[in-house]
């Protein structure tokens, strides 16, 4: 008798894309061309990219068909209403204003609610968002639990507030606290979900406060699905009421239509202060288009709305994480160091510990992701001391404690057989670690350097 019985994915495939395999000459070559940064390399020279699960989901049929239906007038497209009725059915938010991606949605709020001097507390930064409120004049402050920033640690809500921390800051910062930014799940933190408790909590302390609740809701289904496997109370819920009830703890989000909703560009603020809105409209007008539109054609809003009902059925979003853990699992059980718990979107090697002889100032993540594509074409991306960027007071490189190497998994793209390549990749890497070099930066560019910069090694 079977212990266990497996289960597949819930979708058959209809259409398939080609991929190249390539030489180890081509891949040292385009390694190079590519300055050691697996963002510059072109998608034709890789094999299995796991750079990002952004944009790079593949669209169902219904999607597609959804797509024929964009209406495409400047003003009033029916495709907005559409897109809006769906964000206000499955998170709950009373206004809608659609933007290009997720950032134009953190442009705009920080440019709404930020005055220069303001203070930001937020569980760990994402690179976008920091960056936008740091543009509009605030400091971040980090008010994630201490067991997020450690890789070892099996607490099951890394993602969770620290709320002595963010009382501190809420006490010491009176008026100057415009929003408190919570994301779910918390991508840098290696996908690890905030708790229905803590984000209640959260809700509570600030109330108190009179300061408002900034969700980054780009990931909140892979976050309800942890809620729903190991918070007491809402074993057998279904996603979608998990995720309304914790927009509903909050005063608005921020939305990457790229990752959780399945499409290929978009995104959105919501909100549901009237006036806010109305501001937040005028602001679109500069920065992304009118607000029936917002920077997405009728089409792409027609694939987000469609792609948010699919993003929140039980049976897709467990195939989701389920893909993401047999990878990671695989790797756990050839001693491979990584983030655990395993996320929702991806695998985090921990670079620090899978290469002790570089130091940090040598960017390991940034020569472990190179290290992987060049044995066998897997594009991954690194999360350490490159995407922190420089501390922007002092001048000097932030030195997260952790050095990442990101192996993402996009939606419904890649089969098991992708995943055990993917793994047994990791693992030749891993058994010759001991030759890999670390690098030195030869160009970094001013903002968001990761995306940008170029190295070569010591
Ligand atoms: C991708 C992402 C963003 C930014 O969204 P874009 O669509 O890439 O601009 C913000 N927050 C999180 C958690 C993300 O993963």
């Amino acid at each position: 008798m079977l212990q266990k019985r497996s289960w597949a994915e819930p979708f058959r495939i209809k259409m398939v894309e080609s991929v190249r395999m390539t030489s180890p000459e081509e891949r040292l070559r385009a390694m190079e061309e590519a300055g050691y940064n697996t963002f510059l390399l072109r998608s034709r020279d890789v094999y299995i990219d796991l750079l990002t699960d952004s944009g790079t989901s593949a669209m169902s049929d219904r999607q597609w068909a959804a797509m024929m239906l964009g209406d495409e007038a400047y003003a009033g497209s029916e495709s907005f209403y559409r897109m809006e009725e769906a964000v206000q059915r499955r998170y709950g938010y009373k206004h809608v204003i659609p933007t290009h991606q997720g950032r134009g949605a953190e442009h705009i709020i920080s440019k709404l609610l930020i005055r220069p001097g303001d203070v930001v507390p937020g569980n760990m930064y994402f690179t976008t968002t920091r960056l936008h409120q740091e543009l509009a004049g605030a400091r971040f402050v980090d008010v994630i639990i201490g067991e997020a920033h450690d890789p070892a640690s099996l607490h099951p809500f890394k993602g969770d507030v620290d709320l002595a921390k963010l009382e501190q800051v809420l006490v010491e910062n009176p008026g100057k606290v415009p929003y408190v930014s919570v994301a779910a799940t918390v991508n840098m933190a290696g996908g690890q979900p905030i708790s229905m408790a803590n984000m209640r909590a959260v809700r509570e302390l600030t109330s108190r406060h009179g300061v408002r609740v900034i969700l980054d809701a780009t990931r909140i289904a892979e976050n309800a699905f942890f809620i729903q496997e190991r918070e007491a109370g809402y074993e057998g819920r279904p996603i979608a009421e998990i995720v309304l009830e914790m927009c509903n703890l909050t005063d608005g989000c921020t939305m990457s239509a790229k990752k959780d909703p399945l499409a290929n560009i978009g995104g959105f603020l919501a909100l549901n202060d009237r006036e806010l809105t109305e501001l937040a409209q005028n602001l679109l007008v500069i920065y992304e288009g009118l607000h029936t539109y917002g920077g997405m054609s009728g089409r792409d809003m027609e694939a987000v709305a469609v792609g948010i009902d699919e993003s929140l059925q039980d049976d897709h979003i467990r195939a989701r994480v389920g893909q993401v853990r047999y990878l990671g699992e695989k790797m756990l059980g050839w001693g491979i160091p990584l983030v655990q718990p395993i996320g929702g979107h991806g695998i985090f090697l921990d670079a620090k510990a899978f290469l002790p002889h570089v130091p940090q100032a040598q960017y390991p993540a940034q020569a472990l992701a190179a290290a992987l594509y060049l044995d066998s074409g897997i594009r991954s991306m690194e999360r350490g001391v490159v995407s922190a960027g420089r501390d922007p007071e002092t001048g000097l490189d932030r030195m997260p404690r952790l050095e990442l190497v990101r192996l993402t998994i996009p939606r419904r793209v890649y089969t098991q057989a992708h995943m055990d390549v993917t793994a047994e990749t990791a693992l030749a890497v891993f058994e010759g670690r001991e030759q890999i070099r670390g690098l030195r930066m030869t160009y970094e560019p001013k903002h968001l350097r990761f995306f940008q910069a170029r190295f070569e090694p010591v």
